[in-house]
Protein backbone atom coordinates (compact mmCIF):
# COMPACT_ATOMS: atom_id res chain seq x y z
CA UNK A 1 0.00 0.00 0.00
CA UNK A 2 1.07 3.93 -0.87
CA UNK A 3 -0.81 5.32 1.09
CA UNK A 4 -3.17 4.20 4.57
CA UNK A 5 -5.38 6.42 6.51
CA UNK A 6 -6.31 5.02 9.67
CA UNK A 7 -9.37 6.83 11.61
CA UNK A 8 -8.14 10.03 11.02
CA UNK A 9 -9.73 13.07 12.27
CA UNK A 10 -9.39 16.82 12.02
CA UNK A 11 -10.94 19.31 14.41
CA UNK A 12 -10.62 22.94 14.14
CA UNK A 13 -12.19 24.24 17.45
CA UNK A 14 -15.51 22.79 17.63
CA UNK A 15 -15.48 21.51 13.78
CA UNK A 16 -14.95 18.50 12.74
CA UNK A 17 -12.94 19.22 9.12
CA UNK A 18 -12.63 15.31 9.36
CA UNK A 19 -14.19 12.67 11.17
CA UNK A 20 -12.43 8.97 11.75
CA UNK A 21 -11.57 8.65 7.93
CA UNK A 22 -9.96 5.47 6.48
CA UNK A 23 -8.90 4.87 3.17
CA UNK A 24 -5.84 2.85 1.37
CA UNK A 25 -4.18 3.54 -1.82
CA UNK A 26 -2.23 0.96 -3.77
CA UNK A 27 0.73 1.37 -5.47
CA UNK A 28 0.33 2.67 -9.18
CA UNK A 29 -3.57 4.22 -9.08
CA UNK A 30 -5.02 7.43 -10.08
CA UNK A 31 -7.51 7.98 -7.15
CA UNK A 32 -9.79 10.78 -6.94
CA UNK A 33 -10.58 12.40 -3.95
CA UNK A 34 -14.46 13.83 -4.74
CA UNK A 35 -16.21 16.57 -2.34
CA UNK A 36 -17.59 19.66 -2.61
CA UNK A 37 -16.35 23.11 -0.88
CA UNK A 38 -15.81 22.73 2.35
CA UNK A 39 -15.71 18.63 2.43
CA UNK A 40 -12.35 18.72 4.14
CA UNK A 41 -10.52 17.75 0.76
CA UNK A 42 -7.36 20.27 1.69
CA UNK A 43 -7.59 19.42 5.09
CA UNK A 44 -6.69 15.09 4.28
CA UNK A 45 -4.26 15.93 2.17
CA UNK A 46 -2.15 18.40 4.24
CA UNK A 47 -2.18 15.76 6.90
CA UNK A 48 -0.82 13.17 4.37
CA UNK A 49 1.84 15.52 3.57
CA UNK A 50 2.54 16.21 7.04
CA UNK A 51 2.27 20.18 6.82
CA UNK A 52 0.19 20.01 9.32
CA UNK A 53 -1.01 17.26 12.23
CA UNK A 54 -4.09 15.37 12.69
CA UNK A 55 -6.07 15.13 16.03
CA UNK A 56 -6.20 11.41 15.91
CA UNK A 57 -5.56 8.77 13.78
CA UNK A 58 -2.63 7.65 12.07
CA UNK A 59 -1.09 7.79 8.31
CA UNK A 60 1.33 5.36 6.61
CA UNK A 61 2.93 6.37 3.23
CA UNK A 62 5.05 3.42 1.81
CA UNK A 63 4.99 1.46 4.64
CA UNK A 64 6.06 4.48 7.66
CA UNK A 65 4.10 6.06 9.83
CA UNK A 66 3.92 9.91 8.97
CA UNK A 67 4.02 10.75 11.93
CA UNK A 68 7.60 9.41 12.95
CA UNK A 69 9.16 9.50 9.54
CA UNK A 70 8.05 13.11 8.48
CA UNK A 71 11.62 13.37 6.67
CA UNK A 72 11.30 10.38 4.70
CA UNK A 73 7.90 10.23 4.10
CA UNK A 74 8.04 13.57 2.64
CA UNK A 75 10.84 12.88 0.26
CA UNK A 76 8.16 10.02 -1.20
CA UNK A 77 5.87 12.21 -1.42
CA UNK A 78 4.97 15.34 -4.21
CA UNK A 79 2.65 17.65 -3.42
CA UNK A 80 0.86 20.85 -5.51
CA UNK A 81 -1.24 22.33 -2.85
CA UNK A 82 -4.54 24.17 -3.79
CA UNK A 83 -3.13 27.61 -3.64
CA UNK A 84 0.24 27.19 -4.78
CA UNK A 85 2.75 29.58 -3.25
CA UNK A 86 4.81 30.26 -6.16
CA UNK A 87 7.56 33.00 -5.46
CA UNK A 88 5.97 35.59 -8.87
CA UNK A 89 9.51 37.68 -9.24
CA UNK A 90 11.50 34.31 -9.57
CA UNK A 91 12.02 33.05 -13.04
CA UNK A 92 10.96 29.33 -13.98
CA UNK A 93 14.82 28.13 -14.20
CA UNK A 94 15.55 29.85 -10.94
CA UNK A 95 12.76 28.75 -8.50
CA UNK A 96 12.45 24.79 -10.05
CA UNK A 97 16.43 25.03 -9.06
CA UNK A 98 15.70 26.57 -5.94
CA UNK A 99 13.18 24.03 -5.30
CA UNK A 100 15.56 21.59 -6.04
CA UNK A 101 17.94 22.38 -3.47
CA UNK A 102 15.62 22.26 -0.64
CA UNK A 103 15.18 18.30 -1.44
CA UNK A 104 19.54 18.34 -2.14
CA UNK A 105 19.50 16.72 -5.61
CA UNK A 106 22.09 16.45 -7.53
CA UNK A 107 22.33 17.34 -11.36
CA UNK A 108 20.33 20.07 -10.90
CA UNK A 109 20.56 21.59 -13.96
CA UNK A 110 19.83 18.70 -15.78
CA UNK A 111 16.97 17.84 -13.51
CA UNK A 112 15.10 21.17 -13.84
CA UNK A 113 15.43 20.72 -17.91
CA UNK A 114 14.06 17.63 -17.74
CA UNK A 115 10.96 18.90 -15.60
CA UNK A 116 10.11 21.63 -17.74
CA UNK A 117 10.59 19.60 -20.83
CA UNK A 118 8.30 16.60 -18.78
CA UNK A 119 5.64 19.39 -18.51
CA UNK A 120 5.89 21.34 -21.27
CA UNK A 121 7.19 24.26 -20.11
CA UNK A 122 10.00 24.61 -22.51
CA UNK A 123 8.21 28.11 -24.42
CA UNK A 124 7.68 29.80 -21.26
CA UNK A 125 10.72 28.96 -19.41
CA UNK A 126 12.80 31.92 -19.55
CA UNK A 127 9.76 34.06 -18.52
CA UNK A 128 9.25 35.27 -14.74
CA UNK A 129 6.45 33.59 -13.20
CA UNK A 130 4.07 36.22 -12.54
CA UNK A 131 4.06 36.96 -15.92
CA UNK A 132 2.64 33.57 -16.99
CA UNK A 133 -1.15 32.54 -17.33
CA UNK A 134 -2.77 30.30 -15.16
CA UNK A 135 -2.33 26.92 -16.97
CA UNK A 136 1.39 27.48 -16.85
CA UNK A 137 1.51 28.24 -12.87
CA UNK A 138 -0.24 24.98 -13.03
CA UNK A 139 2.84 23.81 -14.85
CA UNK A 140 5.43 25.28 -12.61
CA UNK A 141 3.01 23.75 -9.47
CA UNK A 142 3.42 20.15 -11.18
CA UNK A 143 6.97 20.45 -12.09
CA UNK A 144 7.69 21.64 -7.95
CA UNK A 145 5.84 18.24 -7.11
CA UNK A 146 7.37 16.30 -9.83
CA UNK A 147 11.13 16.75 -9.55
CA UNK A 148 12.49 14.95 -6.72
CA UNK A 149 10.86 12.16 -8.69
CA UNK A 150 8.64 11.21 -5.47
CA UNK A 151 6.57 7.83 -6.03
CA UNK A 152 3.09 9.36 -4.45
CA UNK A 153 1.58 12.21 -6.02
CA UNK A 154 -0.70 14.96 -4.14
CA UNK A 155 -2.79 17.06 -6.18
CA UNK A 156 -5.26 19.77 -4.73
CA UNK A 157 -7.10 20.89 -7.30
CA UNK A 158 -4.89 20.72 -9.77
CA UNK A 159 -7.11 21.90 -12.41
CA UNK A 160 -9.53 24.49 -10.70
CA UNK A 161 -9.60 27.80 -12.78
CA UNK A 162 -7.97 26.72 -16.25
CA UNK A 163 -9.73 27.16 -19.30
CA UNK A 164 -11.06 24.24 -20.85
CA UNK A 165 -7.84 23.72 -22.97
CA UNK A 166 -5.37 24.28 -20.46
CA UNK A 167 -7.85 21.67 -18.40
CA UNK A 168 -7.38 18.85 -20.93
CA UNK A 169 -3.47 19.56 -21.34
CA UNK A 170 -3.28 19.05 -17.28
CA UNK A 171 -5.34 16.24 -17.32
CA UNK A 172 -3.57 14.90 -19.87
CA UNK A 173 -0.34 15.29 -18.04
CA UNK A 174 -1.89 13.71 -14.83
CA UNK A 175 -2.70 10.64 -16.55
CA UNK A 176 0.77 10.29 -17.88
CA UNK A 177 2.58 10.99 -14.92
CA UNK A 178 -0.16 8.09 -13.43
CA UNK A 179 1.09 5.36 -15.28
CA UNK A 180 3.93 5.29 -12.99
CA UNK A 181 3.68 6.67 -9.40
CA UNK A 182 0.30 6.81 -7.55
CA UNK A 183 -1.84 9.68 -7.70
CA UNK A 184 -4.61 10.88 -5.02
CA UNK A 185 -6.12 14.13 -6.74
CA UNK A 186 -8.68 16.04 -5.32
CA UNK A 187 -11.88 18.09 -7.04
CA UNK A 188 -14.98 19.06 -7.01
CA UNK A 189 -15.72 18.08 -10.67
CA UNK A 190 -17.11 15.00 -11.00
CA UNK A 191 -16.30 14.44 -14.91
CA UNK A 192 -12.82 14.90 -13.62
CA UNK A 193 -12.70 11.80 -11.95
CA UNK A 194 -14.19 10.31 -14.52
CA UNK A 195 -11.99 11.24 -17.48
CA UNK A 196 -9.43 10.44 -15.24
CA UNK A 197 -9.87 7.61 -12.57
CA UNK A 198 -10.24 4.26 -12.23
CA UNK A 199 -11.30 4.67 -8.27
CA UNK A 200 -13.01 7.40 -6.19
CA UNK A 201 -13.12 8.43 -2.75
CA UNK A 202 -15.58 11.14 -1.69
CA UNK A 203 -16.32 12.78 1.08
CA UNK A 204 -18.58 15.46 2.34
CA UNK A 205 -18.66 17.15 5.79
CA UNK A 206 -15.33 15.42 7.03
CA UNK A 207 -17.31 11.98 6.94
CA UNK A 208 -16.18 9.35 4.50
CA UNK A 209 -19.74 8.40 1.77
CA UNK A 210 -17.87 6.73 -0.69
CA UNK A 211 -14.92 4.53 -1.66
CA UNK A 212 -14.70 2.35 -4.90
CA UNK A 213 -14.71 1.88 -8.77
CA UNK A 214 -15.74 4.84 -10.80
CA UNK A 215 -17.55 3.11 -12.79
CA UNK A 216 -19.44 1.20 -10.40
CA UNK A 217 -20.45 4.57 -8.63
CA UNK A 218 -22.54 4.98 -11.36
CA UNK A 219 -24.98 2.09 -10.63
CA UNK A 220 -25.13 3.53 -7.15
CA UNK A 221 -27.99 5.77 -8.96
CA UNK A 222 -29.63 2.48 -9.64
CA UNK A 223 -31.92 3.36 -12.06
CA UNK A 224 -31.83 3.72 -16.05
CA UNK A 225 -33.23 6.16 -17.74
CA UNK A 226 -34.78 6.11 -21.52
CA UNK A 227 -34.89 8.76 -23.79
CA UNK A 228 -37.89 8.29 -25.98
CA UNK A 229 -39.57 9.74 -28.64
CA UNK A 230 -42.89 9.05 -30.16
CA UNK A 231 -45.18 9.93 -33.45
CA UNK A 232 -47.68 11.44 -31.60
CA UNK A 233 -48.76 13.08 -28.91
CA UNK A 234 -49.04 10.49 -25.36
CA UNK A 235 -51.09 11.13 -22.08
CA UNK A 236 -48.62 10.48 -19.17
CA UNK A 237 -50.28 7.69 -17.59
CA UNK A 238 -50.16 5.58 -20.61
CA UNK A 239 -46.45 5.56 -20.16
CA UNK A 240 -46.63 5.53 -16.32
CA UNK A 241 -48.87 2.80 -16.24
CA UNK A 242 -46.48 0.49 -17.56
CA UNK A 243 -45.40 -2.36 -15.55
CA UNK A 244 -41.53 -2.03 -15.77
CA UNK A 245 -41.54 1.97 -15.75
CA UNK A 246 -40.79 3.53 -12.26
CA UNK A 247 -41.92 6.85 -13.40
CA UNK A 248 -42.33 9.38 -16.41
CA UNK A 249 -40.44 13.39 -17.10
CA UNK A 250 -42.23 15.14 -19.85
CA UNK A 251 -39.89 16.76 -22.20
CA UNK A 252 -42.32 17.68 -24.77
CA UNK A 253 -45.79 15.48 -25.53
CA UNK A 254 -43.89 13.10 -27.95
CA UNK A 255 -40.91 13.15 -26.31
CA UNK A 256 -40.11 11.65 -22.77
CA UNK A 257 -38.08 9.99 -20.04
CA UNK A 258 -38.87 6.73 -19.09
CA UNK A 259 -36.92 6.04 -15.68
CA UNK A 260 -37.06 2.10 -14.86
CA UNK A 261 -35.20 0.60 -11.96
CA UNK A 262 -32.32 -1.20 -11.85
CA UNK A 263 -30.04 -1.62 -14.83
CA UNK A 264 -31.67 -3.32 -17.38
CA UNK A 265 -32.06 -2.67 -20.37
CA UNK A 266 -36.13 -1.90 -21.02
CA UNK A 267 -35.29 -0.97 -25.03
CA UNK A 268 -37.17 -4.39 -25.99
CA UNK A 269 -40.18 -4.33 -23.76
CA UNK A 270 -40.25 -0.66 -24.83
CA UNK A 271 -40.80 -1.91 -28.65
CA UNK A 272 -43.11 -4.77 -28.01
CA UNK A 273 -45.16 -2.38 -25.94
CA UNK A 274 -45.38 0.39 -28.69
CA UNK A 275 -46.25 -2.77 -31.48
CA UNK A 276 -49.51 -4.04 -29.99
CA UNK A 277 -50.06 0.08 -29.28
CA UNK A 278 -51.02 2.55 -31.68
CA UNK A 279 -47.82 4.37 -30.71
CA UNK A 280 -44.99 4.26 -32.87
CA UNK A 281 -41.11 4.74 -31.94
CA UNK A 282 -39.24 7.21 -33.54
CA UNK A 283 -36.05 7.42 -31.31
CA UNK A 284 -35.16 5.68 -28.01
CA UNK A 285 -31.91 5.63 -26.25
CA UNK A 286 -30.90 4.42 -22.66
CA UNK A 287 -29.02 7.85 -21.02
CA UNK A 288 -25.54 7.89 -19.72
CA UNK A 289 -26.47 7.68 -15.41
CA UNK A 290 -24.18 10.89 -14.82
CA UNK A 291 -22.20 10.80 -11.62
CA UNK A 292 -22.87 13.74 -10.75
CA UNK A 293 -26.59 12.86 -10.36
CA UNK A 294 -25.03 10.22 -8.12
CA UNK A 295 -22.52 12.59 -6.27
CA UNK A 296 -25.41 14.79 -5.56
CA UNK A 297 -27.48 12.34 -4.32
CA UNK A 298 -24.46 10.97 -1.69
CA UNK A 299 -23.72 14.60 -0.77
CA UNK A 300 -27.27 16.23 -0.23
CA UNK A 301 -28.39 13.18 2.49
CA UNK A 302 -26.33 14.92 5.32
CA UNK A 303 -27.06 18.20 4.89
P1 LIG B 1 -12.14 21.40 0.95
O1 LIG B 1 -10.72 21.38 0.57
O2 LIG B 1 -12.84 20.10 0.73
O3 LIG B 1 -12.90 22.53 0.33
P2 LIG B 1 -11.11 22.11 3.57
O4 LIG B 1 -10.31 20.94 4.00
O5 LIG B 1 -10.38 23.27 3.05
O6 LIG B 1 -12.24 21.63 2.53
O7 LIG B 1 -12.01 22.60 4.79
C1 LIG B 1 -12.83 21.74 5.54
C2 LIG B 1 -13.49 22.53 6.62
O8 LIG B 1 -12.55 22.91 7.61
C3 LIG B 1 -14.15 23.80 6.13
O9 LIG B 1 -15.36 23.97 6.82
C4 LIG B 1 -13.15 24.88 6.49
O10 LIG B 1 -13.80 26.09 6.73
C5 LIG B 1 -12.54 24.33 7.76
N1 LIG B 1 -11.14 24.77 7.92
C6 LIG B 1 -10.12 24.50 7.08
N2 LIG B 1 -8.96 25.02 7.52
C7 LIG B 1 -9.26 25.65 8.69
C8 LIG B 1 -8.49 26.37 9.66
N3 LIG B 1 -7.16 26.54 9.52
N4 LIG B 1 -9.15 26.85 10.73
C9 LIG B 1 -10.46 26.67 10.90
N5 LIG B 1 -11.25 25.99 10.04
C10 LIG B 1 -10.67 25.49 8.95
MG1 LIG C 1 -9.71 22.51 -0.78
Amino acid sequence: MSIVVKEVTKQYGSQWALDHVSFEIPKGQIVGFLGPNGAGKSTMMKIITSFIPPSSGSIEVNGLDISDNSMETRRVIGYLPEHNPLYLEMYVREYLSFIAGIYQLSNVRSKVEAMIERVGLGIEAHKKIGTLSKGYRQRIGLAQALIHDPQVLILDEPTSGLDPNQLIEIRGLIKEVGKEKTVMFSTHIMQEVEALCQRTIIINRGKLVQDGETQSLKQLGGQTILQLELDQIVNEKVLSQLPFVLKVNRITDFQWEVVAKGDEDIRIKMADWAASSPYRILTMNVKEQRLEDVFKDLTSAQS
